[in-house]
Formats: C-alpha cells, sequence, structure tokens
C-alpha cells in the first residue's frame, strides 16, 4: 500500500549562494531519501524555499545596494538553479515572499493567538545607538550566561544550543560595527511555550527512535521553555493580522516564526498549482501520512520544539486546549533528520575566512554525482566531519571510476562485444545464483537504511553489491571462455542482471549516473526524473514573479526492486560513467577553491 510521504527541507536564507556545508545539511540527504520513497512505490511530496525575511537578508541588501525584494530575487534564482544542478527532485522549491506565504502564516498565527497562546509581552530591544535602528538579535554577539561561550548571538548560543535574549549576554556588541547596543523597552508577541510543557513531552516521548542527538537535544530543551517572541522590531516581514499590529511599519513576524511555517504553505501552493487546492490533506491531515524534517544540527530547535508547539497550539492541542484552525488538525513531525557539520581544516565553512567551496562551482568542474556520492559515504551524518581534496578524489576514481564504473563498462562491453545484446543464461552455475540473490536481497538491507536516513550505511551496502559482482567476474573470467560460449554467456547475463539491480540501488544516490546506465543497458525513456526550474506568476499578488523549481516525478521508471533484463536486448559500447580525477588534485584542490592548511 502506498503511505503518503512528506520530506521537509530546511529553508536556506536567500543572501548568498550556497556552498556544500549547507547542501551537505539539509540537500543531497533528504534527495536521496526522497527518491528512494518514489521508487519503492510512496507518494512523496518534497517541499522548500527560500528563506527570505529577517535581518541576514536586509544586511545583505544594505551592503549590495538593492532592495530587500531585489536581494531575495537574485539569490532565490541562484539557489534555486544550484539545486536543481545537484538534482535535488523538490515537487516545490519557493520562497517566503509569496502571498500564499504571508497568507498561511497569518492564518496558523491567528489560530495560536484564538487558542490562547499568544501573550503581549513589554520587552527590551537592542538599538544601534549610532544609527538609531533596531539591532537585531543576530548581530549582537557576546558572552552566553550559560555556558561562558564569548561568541553567543542575540537570540541562540551555537556552543550550547541554548535560547537566549540579547539583553542576557554579557559584554554584548554590534557585529556590524562593534559598539555597545542600548535596549529599549518595546511591545511584542510572544509564543506561550510554557502551555506546551506537557503536550511537547507527551509528544516526545513518543519519539524514541529519533537519532540521539536530537532527541536528547530536543529533551533538554522541553525541561524549560519560556515565552518566545514571535515579533520584531523590523520592517521587512510578514505583517502581524491583529488591530493596533497590523498597520505599525516596524511590527513584524520574526523571521523564525513565518519560515517554519513555509513547510505547509509550500504544501499549500504546490497544492494550488497542482490544480487540486486540496492536495495538500493527504500529507498533512491523514494520521497514516509520515513525515521528515532535514536539517543542519543548528535548526533542531526550530523543528524539533517550535514548530511542534505551533502545530498543537494551531490544532488546540495544547495544555490550555482549543478548536482547530482553518486547516484542520494537522500532523505534527514525524523524524527530524539532522546533519552535523561539514567542515574545512576543522572549521565550519566561512566566506569572511575563505573557507568555502561553492555549489556552483564544484558542479561545474565535477557534475553532480560525485558530490551526492561523497556526501551520503562521507559526509556528517553523524558527526562534524572534513572536507578534504584528497578524500573527494580517492572516493571518485577508487568507488566511482574504478568498481562502479569499471564494471558497468566492463560487463556491457563484453556483452556488445560476443552477443550484442544481452546473452540467455543458457549453462548456470551456482556462483550465479550466490551473486543474484546477493544483489536481490540488498534491496531489502539498503531500503531499510534508507528508511531510518542511515545514508552512509546505505551506500556501503549498495557498494557491497558492486565489489562482489566485481570479485565474481575476476573470478569466473568470462574473457577465457571462448570455448565455452554457454557458459560465458550465463556469466555475462549474470553481470548485467546484477548491474541492473546496482543501478536501482544506487540511484537515489547517483540519479544523472542512473540514467546513463539505464540507457546503456538498454533501455529508453526517464529512468530517473530531474526537477526544473520555472517562472511563474504569484498566485496572490499580481505582477510579482517567482523563480522556482519543481518537476514530474510520475513518470520516471526506476522501482526498488530487481527487474530482470531483457534476453536479446541490443547494446551498445559504452563510455565510461566516471572520469578519473586527476591525483595531484588531492593534494592542491582545484585553483578557483581555497587551499587546506
Ligand atoms: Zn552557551
Amino acid at each position: 500500500m502506498s503511505t503518503s510521504v512528506l520530506t521537509a527541507v530546511a529553508w536556506p536564507y536567500a543572501n548568498g549562494p550556497r556552498h556544500i556545508g549547507h547542501v551537505s545539511g539539509f540537500g543531497v540527504p533528504s534527495d536521496v531519501f526522497s527518491r528512494y520513497q518514489r521508487m519503492a512505490g510512496n507518494r512523496v511530496l518534497m517541499v522548500s524555499g527560500t528563506d527570505e525575511h529577517g535581518t541576514p537578508i536586509l544586511v545583505q541588501s544594505d551592503k549590495e545596494g538593492l532592495s530587500p525584494q531585489e536581494t531575495a530575487d537574485k539569490y532565490t534564482r541562484q539557489i534555486s538553479q544550484d539545486l536543481r544542478g545537484l538534482g535535488l527532485s523538490y515537487d516545490l522549491f519557493t520562497r517566503t515572499t509569496t502571498g500564499n506565504h504571508a497568507e498561511v502564516v497569518q492564518q496558523i498565527f491567528l489560530a495560536l493567538h484564538r487558542n490562547g497562546y499568544v501573550v503581549p509581552k513589554t520587552t527590551t530591544g537592542a538599538v544601534s545607538p549610532s544609527t538609531g535602528r533596531t539591532l537585531p538579535d543576530r548581530y549582537i554577539e557576546g558572552t552566553c550566561p550559560l555556558c561562558g561561550y564569548d561568541g553567543a548571538r542575540g537570540d541562540q548560543c551555537d556552543n550550547c544550543g541554548n535560547q537566549l535574549d540579547a539583553a542576557e549576554l554579557k559584554n554584548p556588541r554590534s557585529r556590524i560595527n562593534g559598539e555597545k547596543p542600548e535596549f529599549v523597552e518595546t511591545e511584542h508577541l510572544f509564543l506561550d511555550l510554557p502551555a506546551f510543557t506537557e503536550s511537547l513531552g507527551d509528544w516526545l516521548s513518543t519519539k524514541t527512535d529519533w537519532r540521539p542527538n536530537v532527541l536528547n537535544f530536543t529533551k533538554n530543551l522541553v525541561d524549560d521553555m519560556r515565552p518566545r517572541p514571535i515579533t520584531r522590531d523590523l520592517d521587512w516581514g510578514v505583517k502581524v493580522p491583529l488591530d493596533g499590529w497590523r498597520d505599525q511599519p516596524l511590527k513584524r513576524f520574526y523571521v523564525w516564526f513565518d519560515a517554519v511555517i513555509g513547510y505547509f504553505s509550500a504544501s499549500v501552493e504546490w497544492a494550488r498549482r497542482s490544480g487540486d487546492p486540496d492536495a495538500w490533506k493527504p500529507f498533512w491531515t491523514d494520521p497514516d501520512a509520515q513525515s521528515f524534517y532535514f536539517m543542519g544540527k543548528d535548526n533542531i530547535t526550530f523543528h524539533a520544539q517550535l514548530w511542534p508547539a505551533f502545530l498543537l497550539g494551531h490544532n488546540g492541542q495544547g495544555d490550555k486546549g482549543g478548536e482547530p484552525g482553518p486547516y484542520g488538525t494537522l500532523n505534527l513531525p514525524g523524524e527530524i533528520v539532522s546533519s552535523e557539520f561539514l567542515t574545512m581544516s576543522g572549521s565550519k565553512f566561512s566566506t569572511s575566512r575563505g573557507t568555502v567551496i561553492y555549489v556552483e562551482d564544484f558542479l561545474r568542474e565535477f557534475g553532480p554525482d560525485t558530490l551526492r556520492y561523497f556526501i551520503s559515504v562521507a559526509g556528517p551524518e553523524t558527526q562534524d566531519t572534513d572536507f578534504t581534496w584528497d578524500e573527494f578524489v580517492r572516493r571518485t576514481n577508487f568507488e566511482l571510476a574504478n568498481e562502479w564504473g569499471n564494471l558497468v563498462n566492463r560487463s556491457i562491453s563484453l556483452a556488445h562485444k560476443n552477443n550484442g545484446g544481452v546473452p540467455a543464461p543458457t549453462a548456470p552455475a551456482p556462483a550465479d545464483e550466490e551473486l543474484k540473490a546477493l544483489s536481490r536481497g540488498a534491496f531489502d538491507t539498503v531500503g531499510t537504511h534508507l528508511r531510518h536516513s542511515r545514508f552512509k550505511q546505505a551506500a556501503g551496502e549498495a557498494m557491497r553489491v558492486v565489489s562482489a559482482a566485481n570479485k565474481y567476474l575476476s573470478d569466473q573470467e568470462p574473457w577465457k571462455l571462448k570455448e565455452d560460449p554457454d557458459r560465458r554467456d550465463a556469466v555475462l547475463h549474470t553481470a548485467l542482471q546484477v548491474v541492473s539491480d546496482a543501478n536501482a540501488l544506487l540511484t537515489p544516490f547517483l540519479p544523472h549516473a542512473a540514467q546513463k546506465v539505464h540507457e546503456a543497458l538498454g533501455g529508453t525513456g526517464v529512468w530517473a526524473a530531474q526537477p526544473e526550474c520555472h517562472d511563474v506568476e504569484d498566485l496572490d499578488i499580481p505582477g510579482r514573479t517567482n523563480p522556482i523549481l519543481t518537476g514530474d516525478y510520475s513518470h520516471e521508471q526506476a522501482t526498488w526492486e530487481s527487474t530482470p533484463v531483457e534476453v536479446g536486448r541490443p547494446l551498445e559500447k559504452p563510455s565510461p560513467l566516471f572520469a578519473k580525477l586527476d591525483a595531484s588534485l588531492g593534494e592542491t584542490g582545484p585553483e578557483w577553491a581555497p587551499i587546506q592548511s
């Protein structure tokens, strides 16, 4: 039976191009997962978009002399193209500046408000003494009052992960010009988080199979819940739909408040664009639907604590009860899949420090599948992991080119040369059955790992089939079986069957190469479908054009099972699947990339 699976992927800020650290956290793992789920016959809805509100966009637009919208337009286009280049199969990659998003955010807010989960409070806000402008949290730095880390931000400490108020920081200073901020009184709306202590705790207690890093982090959060501001003094963001608030030029929703609602608003937009405005419902209101949220570890708070609290409040299921909001009773997150950081020379990727490799540069030189594979087998799945060119070259040359590329090439070339097509298994031997049983069995093993987001183990098990097939060919030596063509045919038939199986097993990781192997095996049509960039009219704001990423994956042929190769199907001489990289690249990296210390 087909299950509805929501893949909710973290929203990148539209304030600059994305680097490979970003896509190793949210991008590649979520796509590998979604492609597997589609192959396994489930209905997948994979949504995300660019996060275009808040101070990061304002700071970038100041820097570039553009309006915030122009800045967001520029980078959402670039980011969509990078994600398309990587083959990330979004059903909809949209943005938070659409009319649809503003409407959904306001509706969710109003439901929270009606149910009593929003409280006004007078609070202190930071102001820059030299400009008189509100100084946003992200641009205030100081010492964390909880752990003593000196680089804590005004809203969060990246060292201990706790949420903070800027006024609590010791020795606060502006990251823009170093001055000490002034704190003034201002009124804001707060989410009454303590009113979710029991309901959120109950929900969390059902989540025993989350990755331990997520579970431990979230349990600590729930032990100490304080009201959390959901508005800011800012002139860029979604307006607050309440009398006395909606016309105030400097009161907007906090960027994180509107951004996490994006998972739902993007699903609604996808449905509206599909021609069936209710098409989001099976993914959000069916209790049997599954949902998986993919992100880097710095975003766990928003997905495991705040977003579930919004949903409980909207549904009228928080500790104070209430009525379901206009969208009915919405599903809470199923799984939170959080990655650690991809680092370079031990540090986080950083544009300012020059330790950064942009997706665009990487794709231009090496194509998408080598990076997808590297992130899957050597990425920061459970611990911070250093990117090194040496490791990248080694994985590409030895595993993709030598192991997988060579198996495909040898098997198809020999069958083409000797038979002109797929031979019949006329003289089978036990070794053939053994190898085919191994590759058939791998669909279960690899599939189980993928369902649990264990990408390294999944890729490792798929590559084990490839190694076994290479060993089989070396043992059977079909090139020496001139005198025994029946046996040779059986060996080549077996090899081609296992190439076909391994190609299916590797499709979630290597969708572009998988299409090539499909064609090299004589297949036609789309094996693994790819997303496309389009410009579309905003559904609600006349005259506004939005660049989106979308795709039709319903016609792809890839399925999660062993499909018998067709005897007699003609085969051409294949071209190499992966080009080997020059070994010197492993020492120096390409010219455009930073040199490693
Ligand atoms: Zn701290």
